[in-house]
Order: C-alpha cells, then structure tokens, then sequence
C-alpha cells in the first residue's frame, strides 16, 4: 500500500536511499519526540518501584542498573529526537546525540537482562552472563564511537547478538517462571524493527517503532517486577 497516495501521506516525508538519513515531518518529529518522552516519569516511578521492593543488596543493585538502563533509554532518545527536530542545523551536536541515542541501546538490553541475571539461580559457566554482557555493552558502544553509521549492518548485528545471547543462558535458568514474558517482549522488539526500517513507506513509522519499545520493556518490566521483586509465594529466589 502505497500511504504516500493517501490523506495519510502528508503526515511522512518521501523515503530516501540507505546511504542517507530520513528527514521526519514535523509531525514525525513531534511524535518522536512524545512517543519516549511519555515514558521517563514512568519508569523513573517503576525503577524506583524495584528499589523499595528489595529485600537485599543484590536486588537494589540490580534495581539500580535497570532502573537506570529503563530511564536512560527514554531520556536520551528524546534529547536526540528533540536535538533532531530543534537544532539539526547544528549537525556535529545531533550527531553526538544519535550516537548517545546509539550507545544507550546497548546498556539498555544489559539493564534489561540484569535482574534475571544476578537474582535467578545460573550455572557455572551461565554466571559469567552476569558481568560479560556489561562487557559486550561496552564494546557496543566503543563501536558506535569510533564507527557511528558506517557499517550499519554489522551495528544491527551488534544489536541482535546484545539481545539474543543472553537470552540462552536465561532459557538455561532452572527456575523458569517469567520466560514466557521474556519472550513476548522479544517478539515487540523484533516486530518493531519492521517499521524502524519503514521510514518514508508508512507514515509515523519511527515513533510506532517507539511505541513497540516501549510495549517490549512494559512487558519486561512487568516480569521483573512480578517474579523477582514481588514479595509473596510469587518471589523466586534462590542464589
Ligand atoms: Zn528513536
């Protein structure tokens, strides 16, 4: 379907070659911006929701990483959207944004796998997830420093591995509640990356790829919240 034919299409702009960058509407822009900035009080609330739930120090530890991979995910990709939209005449200062923007993605998917990975019982070899994949974010982003939109490819590919290597050590878990939810949050991510790649082909394609994010970590975070912080029959612990 072509929306660019329809009362939608004023709404996008045409789709350009891999080689440059889509340039959003202003109503993209705006909604790029909201589709996030929406999202910064709420996890700040739900990250500190984590924090008073605690029973120990490894839950406030891991209460903390993820809070701050949740909330700095949503801070930075507004600053960048905001800094795309106001100021893209100042392409250096942008520039830095999207790669924070970038570079957030990686400790975020760490944040995410965080709680899973020092508050469930883990084999020998799984346990070295715990501090390996703060490794594998760092290595991301030094990528994304020295190599910012040049092979972008090998960048989706970074993204791809970031997000499916833990996930085995987590199905090698033996306590196995909460990897279901797991799952679906996976399934949001990768069915957003279908419109993240849609820039100038469905109108908004950017912020409904916010808003799949946001659905992934909504489910993510409900898991977290329920299986390892809950107090109750429901907390399964066991380190
Ligand atoms: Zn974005």
């Amino acid at each position: 379907m072509d929306f660019k034919k329809t009362k939608f299409g004023r709404f996008m702009n045409c789709r350009v070659p891999a080689s440059k960058r889509y340039q959003p509407t202003e109503y993209e822009h705006a909604a790029n911006c909201a589709t996030h900035g929406l999202w910064i009080l709420p996890s700040l609330v739900g990250g500190s929701v984590l924090y008073f739930l605690s029973v120990d120090q490894w839950h406030r530890t891991a209460a903390w990483l993820y809070g701050s991979g949740l909330t700095g995910l949503f801070v930075t990709s507004t600053l960048f959207h905001t800094a795309a939209w106001k100021i893209s005449h100042l392409r250096k200062v942008e520039q830095r944004f999207h790669m924070c923007d970038r570079m957030a993605i990686y400790f975020f998917i760490a944040a995410s796998y965080s709680p899973w990975l020092m508050l469930r019982e883990l084999g020998p070899w799984a346990c070295h997830m715990r501090w390996l994949i703060w490794v594998m974010a760092f290595v991301g982003s030094m990528y994304v420093f020295f190599f910012h939109e040049r092979y972008k490819l090998v960048e989706l590919l970074g993204y791809v591995a970031m997000g499916a290597v833990p996930a085995l050590v987590i199905l090698s878990m033996v306590e196995r509640s909460g990897v279901c939810e797991l799952a679906l949050g996976g399934v949001f991510y990768a069915v957003g990356v279908a419109f993240f790649k849609s820039d100038g082909l469905v109108p908004f394609a950017h912020a409904i790829w916010h808003l799949f994010v946001a659905a992934g970590a909504g489910v993510h975070y409900y898991a977290i919240w329920r299986y390892l912080y809950l107090p109750g029959p429901l907390l399964q612990t066991s380190r």
